[in-house]
């Protein structure tokens, strides 16, 4: 089989600007375009090497190479037909465990809240936080054609699940999501932050997916730096549950404390 290389972004050994901070970051591993989160069988070496970096400052790791492609080609080689074989738990599973953790975090404000969820592909998580009482749950994705009509309005709760580590820009990426933020109002979001022993286990890291399009990998200094941008706060329930913030309602004093 011929090798059908993609337009991939070309790789320099000077650091380049962290797409965060601004500090200098330098290539720090390469990885096969195939690999993804998936623990077990691997599918076979694309042969295309796609290299991250890390920022010195804020520990940021991502990568560059595909920052040129426009929507199409996402949809072409990460977003396509296979795309649910690498992240099977995508159109069902992920989104109802998320209900139902959002539902068991606001059951108190529910019948007044309007709820966004953003990027989350389809609307299994707002239909069942509908059927859970929420007074609106409305889905907004723009890379999903029946979902992609920006919603009207601001809203109390914006939930963003397993987004951000896909942002080839993550502060814009995060200045969009922000657009729908009520003030007071957050939103709930989850990206897994990079463990403490990152440094040992490196490129090896399972969340560094590119096939998952995985092309930010946080950490906790590195979010906090992101929503700043922004004049938001984030707070961590653990690695991977966050809540961003410019003001909280007071009424919600129970879901963070
Ligand atoms: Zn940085």
């Amino acid at each position: 089989m011929s090798l059908t290389v993609p337009r991939l972004r070309a790789v320099t050994t000077s650091p380049i600007a962290c797409k965060i901070c601004e500090e200098p970051s330098a290539l720090y591993g390469v990885i096969d375009s195939n690999r993804s989160c998936l623990i077990g069988p691997q599918t076979s070496l694309s042969g295309v090497p796609i290299y991250y970096r890390r920022c010195e400052a804020c520990g940021f790791l991502f990568t560059d190479a595909f920052d040129d492609w426009d929507i199409n080609e996402f949809k072409a080689h990460i977003y396509n037909d296979e795309y649910i074989v690498f992240d099977p738990d995508y159109k069902n599973a992920r989104p109802s465990g998320n209900a139902n953790v959002v539902t068991g975090f606001w059951s108190a404000h529910k019948a007044n809240m309007r709820v966004l969820d953003y990027g989350g592909g389809n609307d299994v998580l707002c239909a069942t936080l509908r059927t859970n009482g929420f007074k609106e749950a409305v889905t907004y994705d723009p890379m999903v054609p029946e979902h992609s009509l920006p919603p009207a309005g601001k809203f109390d709760l914006v939930t963003c699940f397993e987004t951000l580590e896909h942002l080839p820009d993550p502060v814009a990426g995060i200045g969009k999501i922000i657009e729908f933020v009520a003030d007071p109002g957050a939103v709930f979001y989850s990206t897994l932050t990079q463990p403490d022993d990152f440094d040992s286990q490196g490129m090896s890291w399972w969340y560094v997916g590119p096939r998952n399009g995985h092309v930010s990998i946080f950490t906790k200094q590195a979010l906090a730096a992101a929503w700043g941008k922004h004049g938001f706060k984030t707070a961590s329930f653990n690695a991977g549950a966050h809540l961003a913030f410019r003001t909280l309602p007071e009424n919600w004093g129970t879901v963070t404390q």
